[in-house]
């Protein structure tokens, strides 16, 4: 691993703090309308869609390009790039891949100016973990696919203009091989979305739902790639930086915040500091986001010889998920009975912004692949070891 930048990745790294300090107001400071002229002027800079090929319309910008671009966002609490999460994370990069010239042309400009919404149709009631086992069925007549079936935790379906959608076209051949790739518009007749709550908000929150595809019409041209090549899809839709640095920053900033919470918390009438094993978990926090930290490095370093294994992205979702749960609950600790108090007046600690934290972490750490899936991986994959 070699940790130094080169002179050109220097003069990037600058590029990008010298854009910040003119055109990133502080948090407190960004009024309405500030995201969309923010979005505007990244992407002038073609920094949205960064490591995307300069042919599509992205940047043409390097793995590590992207790290650095990554790190100083997160480093001045910038907000997401563009509109789009899942098509600039996995739709758009599929698109790339596997896409048509028409539907490159189609779909990819529109992510970028984000003036799209994508959602991704995966789960299904009974199939999440062992996603290859999906069963929403579509069926070729003619030119159209006619899709039947039902998905469920749908992020955004509500408010999204396209699904992602994985359907079985061929449920005689293995589970892996009769599965297909259809971009639906959701305003096609027969969707239906429903919304489900979600208990970090006490409510939807704007993000999950179910949708039901009843005898939904979608034409040929609309599928992605072969038909039965979607698991390969699927698999490979990820790509751009994989360090995890955005997370590994993330946790570093909230330690901070975690620590001033402990410096001004009592135990029994004492300092909460004074309990070594108050100052025991900050340490072993502390530390294991110096390991993310470098496990994400050693990630990145693969990634530019070329040799990134899948399952490094699985270790450092595994520290992610453990470190979001341990956090938050120091911090209900250390709040004792206030920790039941949410809302907005004075007993509220911090606005209950840890209360949210403890109950928003199943999202995280259930959503794209459960820490047991994720031990899987690993031990599969990484370790050789056999499956039972
Ligand atoms: C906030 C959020 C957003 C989401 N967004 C989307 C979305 O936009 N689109 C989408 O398609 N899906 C989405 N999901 C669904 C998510 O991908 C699934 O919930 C997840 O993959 C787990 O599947 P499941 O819920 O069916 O649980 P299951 O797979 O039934 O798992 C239940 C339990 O069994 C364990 N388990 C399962 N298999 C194994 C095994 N082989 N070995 C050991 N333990 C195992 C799991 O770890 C878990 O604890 C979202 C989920 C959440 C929470």
């Amino acid at each position: 691993m070699d940790f130094n930048l080169t002179p050109e990745e220097q003069s990037f790294r600058q590029e990008v703090r010298d854009f910040l300090a003119a055109e990133l107001p502080p948090p407190e400071e960004r009024g309405a309308g500030f995201i969309v002229e923010f979005w505007k002027k990244i992407r002038a800079k073609r920094w949205i869609g960064f490591s995307w090929p300069e042919e599509v319309g992205g940047g043409g910008g390097s793995i590590m390009q992207q790290f650095i671009l990554k790190e100083q966002l997160v480093e001045a609490q910038a907000p997401i790039l563009g509109s789009d999460y899942t098509g600039l994370h996995w739709v758009g990069p599929a698109i790339i891949q596997f896409g048509t010239p028409e539907q490159k042309a189609r779909y990819i400009p529109e992510i970028l100016d984000s003036q799209s919404i994508w959602c991704t149709g995966y789960s299904e009631p009974d199939v999440g973990s062992d996603l290859a086992s999906l069963q929403c069925r579509a069926i070729r007549e003619g030119d159209t696919y006619v899709v039947n079936g039902q998905k469920i935790w749908t992020t955004l379906a509500h408010l999204a203009k396209s699904i992602f959608l994985m359907v079985r076209t061929d449920p005689e051949s293995s589970k892996h091989d009769g599965i297909t790739c259809l971009l639906v518009p959701m305003d096609t007749p027969g969707i239906e979305v429903q919304r489900v709550h979600n208990m970090g908000v006490g409510g939807h929150g704007d993000m999950l739902n179910q949708v039901f595809f009843n005898d939904v019409r979608v034409p040929a041209e609309l599928r992605l790639g072969a038909e039965g090549q979607g698991w390969e899809i699927i698999c490979s839709a990820l790509q751009g930086e994989r360090s995890g640095i955005t997370d590994v920053n993330r946790h570093s900033n909230a330690l901070e915040d975690l620590r001033g919470l402990a410096a001004r918390s009592q135990r029994n009438g004492r300092p909460a500091l004074e309990d070594a094993s108050v100052r025991r978990k900050l340490g072993s926090f502390e530390a294991r986001i110096e390991a993310m930290r470098l496990n994400g490095m050693r990630a990145l370093t693969h990634q530019l010889r070329g040799n990134l294994h899948p399952s490094e992205a699985s270790i450092n979702k595994l520290h992610n998920c453990d470190l979001l749960v341990e956090m938050s609950d120091l911090a209900l600790e250390l709040q004792g009975g206030a920790a039941s108090y949410y809302g907005k007046e004075d007993a509220v600690i911090e606005a209950g912004r840890w209360q949210l934290a403890a109950l928003s972490w199943p999202a995280t750490v259930i959503g794209g692949g459960t820490p047991n899936v994720q031990k899987n991986i690993i031990a599969e994959r990484m370790l050789g070891l056999p499956k039972d």
